[in-house]
């Protein structure tokens, strides 16, 4: 009974950005189901606020690791499966976002996009997989988005970059698939974190809509016209985790309210 009620007990998870929005919601749903948790980001005194909230529900620690930074990649996951054994689960989620026309998205914005949201997966990838083959289990999840699955106007970097990481959720699963270390991505649609709030400011500054009429806008592309919520987003990274779920592998998952079908 104990054993079911928490199915990740005894695996060491890294969830990247874990110390808000999406990411600290998927560090919560780990925890409960059993896993110990290393949380990751660029703050220190922002992963120990999330780090002392989420403790209460088992292990958990918070690593400054930024992950445009391979030599801190491999420092810090290196430390982290010292202190709490073995990555089994990598979620790669940390991740930034900035619109801009094709015209005004210069050589900078695309590097800074792509070097976070897709090489940033790519190297903590690399940093976290030899544990998982000497365990003969793993899990990678990779946040991506519906941009990755669709082409959104004035988000060619971040369609790029999500697209990009969808790419490497396919070809790793099928070369990961006989260990069997299974690798899926999880799409959300516009879910209510920091990002969308950015992104509704940089719309009312830019078009003088009111908030509401710009939440509107956002919300008109999910057919139940809402927010995606981060529990959303961490209940099917959660399930992607379990054992049972070993037979989906190189899958694209849209949580987006019907966006994408
Ligand atoms: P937030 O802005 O709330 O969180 C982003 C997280 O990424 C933070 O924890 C941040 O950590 C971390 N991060 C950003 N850059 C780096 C870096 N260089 N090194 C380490 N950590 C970094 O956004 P969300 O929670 O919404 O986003 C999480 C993921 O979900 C992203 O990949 C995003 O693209 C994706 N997504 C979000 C959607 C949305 O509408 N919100 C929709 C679809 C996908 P810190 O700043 O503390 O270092």
């Amino acid at each position: 009974m104990a054993a079911e009620a928490k199915p990740l007990a005894g695996r060491h998870a890294v969830v990247t950005g874990g110390g808000r929005g999406i990411g600290a919601a998927i560090a919560e749903v780990l925890l409960r189901q059993g896993a110990a948790v290393t949380i990751t980001g660029r703050d220190a005194a922002r992963l120990d606020a999330a780090a002392t909230q989420l403790a209460s529900l088992g292990t958990v620690q918070g690593r400054v690791i930024d992950v445009t930074d391979a030599t801190a990649i491999e420092a810090g996951f290196a430390a982290a499966a010292q202190a709490l054994g073995p990555i089994a689960i990598l979620v790669n989620n940390a991740g930034i976002a900035k619109a801009a026309p094709f015209a005004r998205t210069d050589l900078s914005l695309w590097d800074d996009i792509l070097r976070t949201d897709l090489t940033g997966a790519f190297l903590c990838t690399k940093a976290a997989l030899p544990g998982m083959l000497e365990l003969g289990w793993g899990r990678v999840v990779n946040v991506a988005s519906t941009a990755g699955l669709t082409g959104l106007a004035y988000c060619s970097a971040y369609c790029a970059a999500k697209h990009g990481l969808i790419g490497l959720t396919r070809a790793l699963a099928r070369e990961l698939a006989a260990k069997p270390i299974t690798v899926n991505a999880v799409c959300p649609g516009y879910t209510e974190t920091d990002i969308v709030e950015t992104t509704l400011d940089t719309i009312t500054a830019k078009t003088g809509r009111s908030r509401d009429e710009a939440l509107a806008e956002l919300v008109a592309s999910n057919p139940q016209k809402r927010l995606i919520q981060p529990s959303e987003v961490a209940d099917t990274v959660a399930w992607l985790c379990l054992p049972g779920s070993v037979s989906i592998t190189g899958q694209s998952i849209a949580i987006a309210g019907g966006e994408l079908m």
